[in-house]
């Protein structure tokens, strides 16, 4: 186990590289601090445009710059890779784990921005049928899968089989995620693919998009919903309300309507984009602080973002339950740089601020090429000027020049022509993530259990000493006795 020493600087341990961890970090850039960030992750993701990765828009590099590389010129910033296993609030320290080898540090204000995972409601199982859009990994998974349809219909479709089930794809959950998801699914199929294949007709392919609540983006308001959900159907998608999904497995999902019926779509791409629940160290945190935890495991959290009790512990983003604050980018930003603010103002002696305010700049999902909905204050927009609105923003929010200037181009190719830069696909990234997840450890068991290495190797050293000694007493015993050289007999 590896100990950080103590250092004479006011130590801010950061944990995660998302949109918390990297702006709470970056507004320390002036402070009298040292900052480690540790993350589970080598990356700052752009979770926004995960989509666009999974439907080869764009490549992950352009949403998930090196955080190392992003704080280079942050002096007093140091990166670790580790995921946070443990946060001791008495002792103030906390304990990461990389292929199982433990590092603590210890901190003297701690920012948790781990962000929040999937939910399957309790039916975990359904996660290798059908993968979420929470990581690079769904990503380069969704994309294998997807693409991967069109390729195994091809081949079933020249032998004759049926592949409906190959062109059927479904995603669950009508949030932003879900309808740009379908709505890109729906453009591959209708208008990216249609020259490609000589044995199907990818624009018979059957796009639904199913959720259980009664409208599309709830968030968005019914009026937007209603919008969303024609421009959806305009473009091929079929849309099922009040639809819950009961099962999944490898080649369908059941589904149970609200006027009870039930019917099952034969299709093998699922995608999950239904329901969230935060970092597993909310619970952590909670159990040592007695804050609250709502349903997705989100913490109550003071109005000054600080732990009941724990003043210099602050938790931001996804993982917290405030004021009904909304899991967005903007509320992990401004909460970080809050948080950031308080620390820096403690050690210069300023007084506290006043509990932290979300401004909310607006909203926006996207449904397809020249179609998104927008919400800026009392303002409601449609169509193309959300649209272009939508790219605006997010090129602004894109980490670094270079994946600004790929990114635009990459949106040229696809949104006025017809192309997809980013199809490539391996049967690692399809398959590679269910392997791991049978071993016990994960990767952990790959590369041997902690210290199994060193125990293996101290077992050879000691064998061979063994051999030597005996070697050399053999040696000893022949010089002594005379018997070297002399020719044994018999
Ligand atoms: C597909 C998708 C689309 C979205 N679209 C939008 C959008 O259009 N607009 C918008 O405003 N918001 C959008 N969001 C929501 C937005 O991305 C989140 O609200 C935001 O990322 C929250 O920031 P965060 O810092 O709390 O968590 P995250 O950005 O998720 O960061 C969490 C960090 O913690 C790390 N981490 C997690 N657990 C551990 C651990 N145990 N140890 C170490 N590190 C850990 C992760 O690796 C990551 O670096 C979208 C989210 C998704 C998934």
């Amino acid at each position: 186990m590896q100990t950080e020493t103590t250092q004479q600087r006011h130590r801010v341990v950061v944990v995660g590289s998302g949109f918390g961890g990297l702006f709470g970090t970056k507004a320390l850039r002036r402070a009298d601090v040292d900052v480690t960030m540790v993350a589970k992750t080598t990356h700052h993701l752009f979770q926004p445009l995960l989509y666009q990765v999974a439907t080869g828009i764009l490549s992950q590099g352009e949403i998930a710059p090196p955080t190392r590389e992003v704080l280079s010129s942050q002096d007093n910033v140091q990166v670790l890779l580790g995921e946070v296993t443990g946060i001791d609030l008495e002792r103030q320290v906390v304990t990461s784990t990389v292929l199982g080898r433990d590092t603590t540090l210890p901190y003297d204000s701690l920012i948790v921005a781990a962000g929040a995972g999937q939910s399957y409601f309790g039916n975990d199982h359904f996660a290798e049928y059908a993968p979420g859009m929470k990581s690079i990994d769904d990503a380069l998974e969704l994309r294998g899968r997807i693409f991967g349809a069109f390729e195994m219909a091809e081949l079933g479709a020249k032998r004759g089989d049926n592949v409906d089930h190959l062109l059927t794809f479904v995603v669950v959950g009508a949030g932003p995620t879900g309808v740009e998801m379908a709505g890109q699914i729906a453009e591959l199929a209708h208008r990216t693919l249609k020259r490609d294949f000589r044995a199907i007709n990818t624009r018979t392919a059957r796009v639904v998009l199913l959720d259980a609540a009664p409208q599309v983006l709830p968030p968005f308001g019914a009026k937007l919903g209603a919008w969303t959900s024609r421009e959806l159907e305009k473009l091929g998608v079929e849309v099922q309300l009040g639809a819950m999904v009961t099962d999944v497995d490898e080649r369908g999902l059941e589904i149970k309507y609200k006027d009870g019926h039930t019917e099952r779509i034969n299709t093998v791409t699922k995608i999950w984009a239904a329901g969230v629940q935060a970092s597993p160290l909310g619970k952590t945190l909670a159990e040592q602080s007695g804050a609250p935890l709502d349903r997705a495991g989100r913490i109550g959290v003071n109005p000054d973002l600080t732990l009941p009790g724990h003043p210099e512990v602050f938790v931001v983003g996804d993982m917290i339950a405030l004021d009904n604050l909304p899991g967005v980018a903007q509320v992990a930003i401004q909460g970080a740089k809050y948080a950031a603010k308080e620390i820096e103002g403690r050690l210069k002696g300023k007084p506290a601020q006043a509990p932290f305010k979300y401004h909310d700049k607006g909203s926006m999902a996207i449904i397809s090429r020249f179609r998104a909905v927008a919400m800026v204050g009392k303002l409601r927009l449609t169509g193309v000027i959300a649209w272009l609105m939508w790219l605006a923003v997010h090129l602004v929010y894109i980490t670094g020049f270079k994946n600004r200037v790929t990114a635009v181009l990459h949106w040229f190719i696809s949104f006025l022509g017809r192309g997809r830069s980013e199809r490539t696909t391996t049967e690692q990234q399809i398959f590679a993530r269910s392997a791991l997840a049978r071993l016990k450890h994960g990767a952990t068991d790959l590369v041997s259990a902690p210290g199994a290495y060193d125990a293996a190797r101290e077992l050879v050293e000691e064998s061979r000493r063994h051999e030597l000694e005996m070697q050399a007493l053999e040696e000893a015993r022949l010089t002594d006795s005379g018997a070297r050289g002399v020719k044994q007999s018999g």
